[in-house]
C-alpha cells in the first residue's frame, strides 16, 4: 500500500506541482530561509520576497555578518519578525560550526523547531523523515485515517517517507505538501482528479478538517509591534524620536488599531526592545539591536 500510494503521489508530484523558487534548491541556506517564511507566512508572499532576501543575503555568512537593522529591513512585511533575528543566529551558528546534517542537529539552531528541523533535513539532506504541515496532517487524516494526534500523524508520515532514497526524499516531502494544499484542500477537497483516490475512506465525503483560527490582526500588540518596524524601516536612517513614531503609529489608527495609552505604548517598545527588534536611547527608536547577538 505504501509503495503505491508513493509512486501515484511522487508521479502526480512530478506532473502537475507549481514551481515555487524554493522547491527547485537542495541548498540548506536556501530551503531553511523559505522554510522560516513559510512558517507563518502565505506563499503568495513569501514568492516575492525569498529571491529578495537571498539576492540580498545570498550565504549564510553575509546572512550572518549583516546588522540586525539590515536584517529586519529585508524581513520587513512578513511579519513575525523575531523569526528574522533567530535565522540570523542560526546562520552565525552554522557560519561558525557548519551545518548540522540530521534532525537533531538542525532542531538546536535558533529558530527551528521540529516540523522546520525534519522540513530542511529531508529537503536538503536526503534524511527520510515526514513532514506534517496542516495541508499534510489534512491529508493524512482523510487518506489514511487514525486519530488526530501529533505523535500518530508524526508516526504515520514517518512510515510513508521511510522508503525514500536519493533525490526521492524530498520530492516526497515537496509532493506531501503540494498534494495537500492543491488536491486534498480544506474546503473542497479535488477528489475527481485525485492521483490517491482509489481507496479513499474519504473519497467524496471528506469532512473539513478544524484548524485553529488566528485572532484579529487590528489592535493586537502584533499589529503595533509590526507598524513601528515598518515605519522604521522606511525611515532614513531607521530611526525616529520616539514622539514622532508614535505620531506615525496614530496616524494608521484605522488599519493599526486605536491610539495607544502611554503605558501600553512602553510596554510595546520594551517588548520589542526586549526580543531585539528596536534599541533606544535617548528618546531616539532604532530599528535591530546596537549589537549582533552571538
Ligand atoms: S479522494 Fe478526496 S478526500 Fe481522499 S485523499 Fe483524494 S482528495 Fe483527499
Amino acid at each position: 500500500m505504501v509503495g503505491r500510494l508513493r509512486r501515484s503521489l511522487l508521479a502526480w508530484y512530478d506532473a502537475e506541482h507549481r514551481d515555487f523558487p524554493w522547491r527547485s534548491t537542495r541548498d540548506p541556506y536556501a530551503v531553511l530561509v523559505s522554510e522560516v517564511m513559510l512558517q507563518q507566512t502565505q506563499a503568495a508572499r513569501v514568492v516575492e520576497r525569498f529571491p529578495r532576501f537571498l539576492a540580498r543575503f545570498p550565504s549564510v555568512e553575509a546572512l550572518a555578518s549583516a546588522s540586525t537593522a539590515e536584517v529586519l529591513a529585508a524581513w520587513s512585511g512578513l511579519g513575525y519578525n523575531r523569526r528574522a533575528l533567530a535565522l540570523q543566529r542560526a546562520a552565525a551558528t552554522v557560519t561558525q560550526h557548519g551545518w548540522p546534517r540530521d534532525v537533531a542537529g538542525l532542531a538546536r539552531l535558533a529558530g527551528v523547531g521540529p516540523y522546520t528541523a525534519r522540513a530542511v533535513a529531508s529537503l536538503a539532506f536526503d534524511v527520510p523523515v515526514g513532514v506534517v504541515d496542516t495541508n499534510v496532517r489534512r491529508w493524512l487524516l482523510r487518506r489514511i485515517g487514525g486519530p488526530d494526534r501529533p505523535a500518530t500523524l508524526q508516526a504515520t508520515a514517518d512510515a510513508l517517507a521511510a522508503p525514500g532514497q536519493g533525490g526521492d526524499v524530498a520530492a516526497w516531502t515537496h509532493a506531501t505538501m503540494e498534494f495537500g494544499a492543491s488536491i486534498c484542500r480544506a474546503r473542497s477537497p479535488r477528489c475527481d482528479i485525485c492521483p490517491v483516490a482509489s481507496g479513499c475512506p474519504s473519497r467524496g465525503v471528506a469532512a473539513r478538517i478544524a484548524v485553529p483560527r488566528q485572532a484579529a490582526l487590528r489592535g493586537s500588540s502584533r499589529a503595533y509591534r509590526g507598524a513601528v518596524l515598518r515605519v522604521l524601516t522606511a525611515t532614513d536612517g531607521r530611526a525616529l524620536p520616539a514622539t514622532l513614531l508614535r505620531r506615525e503609529l496614530s496616524a494608521q489608527s484605522q488599519r493599526i488599531g486605536p491610539r495607544l495609552g502611554e503605558a501600553e505604548w512602553r510596554a510595546i517598545l520594551g517588548g520589542l526592545e526586549h526580543d531585539g527588534l528596536i534599541h533606544q536611547r535617548e528618546g531616539i527608536v532604532r530599528l535591530g539591536t546596537a549589537t549582533i547577538e552571538a
